[in-house]
């Protein structure tokens, strides 16, 4: 079972399953990521993996029989005091128990369908190695429909053959989640992704060409205040290359302890202001022209509201997003109201830091 949270909000929303074919992340060096930092990228071994899923079977079905006997609200109260005691005076095992019996709970009411394979890139794995813990995956649970994972552009570029990832999507891979960034090559040089926006292009159409759903994700604001518009029109131009099934905003917010905010206290990056990311948002979304989804489903770093009183958001959160070019006009009026209301209505990235990182 995983002891990692890390995941896309689709999958806390699917309550999906969480499995860990690989640990931490194969680069580690993208400037402003503060995941897995000083953790050793490891790969795990088929056996280890298919012994999780065992476990998993086994939690299930020990699930399954205390509902049927309790009823589901009962075995959610029973499985909150297992140990009896505060969850700061739990061991690591009992933590870790108490966690893993706990995601296959919600896993099994939301009808135990979706599987999210951890750590940041799973591509990276042999493709037979893979294809064994789809084929496994599936065969100990028929209810599954969709199997998602992280992975890198560049893994989907040098990593992967065309064959690979239809073999791979033909196992049971149904989606692959992928960090853009930026469109700007500058921009990607600077927080050191590494690999350029042809290396997006050329990773993600290999993706959607394998029948794989695709959600790129980009990062308004990474581009600090020299970049902007470069930024804003040329992540626009690689997204309609790819056209990915879902474009996810996640607006940059610096992260102690990562080289980009280093530069950011030195003031060698310049934070944009929520006016100027919505301007930003503007340029991407007027040149946006492919069939997709916008979503803006990260409510804390989403940070643009209708009011000075923050309580509601100026764009909807649901990892459904924006049907787009349907609802292209809608996005841009929310825009231009965010713009027309004074910025204080809005949050800005620096006072997230304090509140948030
Ligand atoms: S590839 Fe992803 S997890 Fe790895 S350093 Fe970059 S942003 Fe972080």
């Amino acid at each position: 079972m995983s002891e990692s949270w890390i995941r896309p909000t689709s999958e806390i929303v699917s309550h999906s399953l969480l499995l860990r074919t690989t640990r931490n992340c194969p680069w580690g060096l993208c400037k402003f990521c503060e995941c897995y930092k000083k953790k050793e990228f490891e790969y795990r071994s088929v056996d280890e993996i298919k012994h999780d899923i065992d476990m998993a079977r086994e939690i299930l079905d020990q699930i399954k029989i205390l509902t049927k006997k309790l009823g589901k609200s009962r075995v959610d109260v029973e499985l909150s005091r297992l140990y009896n005691k505060p969850s700061t005076e739990l061991g690591q095992d009992e933590l870790e128990n108490l966690y893993s019996s706990r995601i296959v709970f919600n896993w099994y009411c939301s009808g135990a369908r979706s599987v999210f394979l951890q750590d940041a890139d799973s591509l990276t794995m042999h493709t037979d190695d893979l294809i064994e813990v789809l084929e496994y995956l599936k065969q100990t649970f028929p209810s599954i429909n969709r199997i998602s994972t992280y992975t890198r552009a560049r893994t989907l570029v040098e990593g992967k053959t065309l064959g690979d990832l239809k073999d791979l999507h033909e196992a049971g891979l149904s989606r692959c989640h992928v960090g853009l960034e930026s469109g700007d090559d500058q921009v990607l040089k600077r927080i050191n992704k590494g690999i350029n926006s042809v290396g997006h292009i050329i990773g993600g159409r290999k993706a959607k060409k394998a029948c794989l759903e695709l959600a790129e994700y980009v990062m308004p604001g990474i581009c600090g205040r020299d970049r902007l518009e470069e930024h804003a029109k040329r992540t626009a131009l690689v997204l309609n290359k790819i056209r990915p099934n879902f474009i996810m905003f996640r607006p940059y917010v610096p992260r102690k302890n990562t080289p980009l905010f280093e530069e950011y206290k030195k003031g060698n990056f310049q934070l944009t202001s929520p006016h100027e990311r919505l301007r930003e948002l503007k340029i991407l979304i007027n040149d946006l022209d492919t069939k997709t989804r916008v979503c803006f489903d990260q409510p804390v770093m989403n940070s643009w509201y209708t009011s000075p009183d923050h309580n509601q958001h100026l764009f909807k959160w649901d990892p459904e997003g924006y049907k787009f070019p349907d609802e292209k006009e809608k996005i841009l009026k929310l825009i231009k109201k965010g713009l027309t209301l004074d910025e204080s209505a809005h949050i800005h990235a620096k006072d997230l830091i304090k509140q948030h990182f």
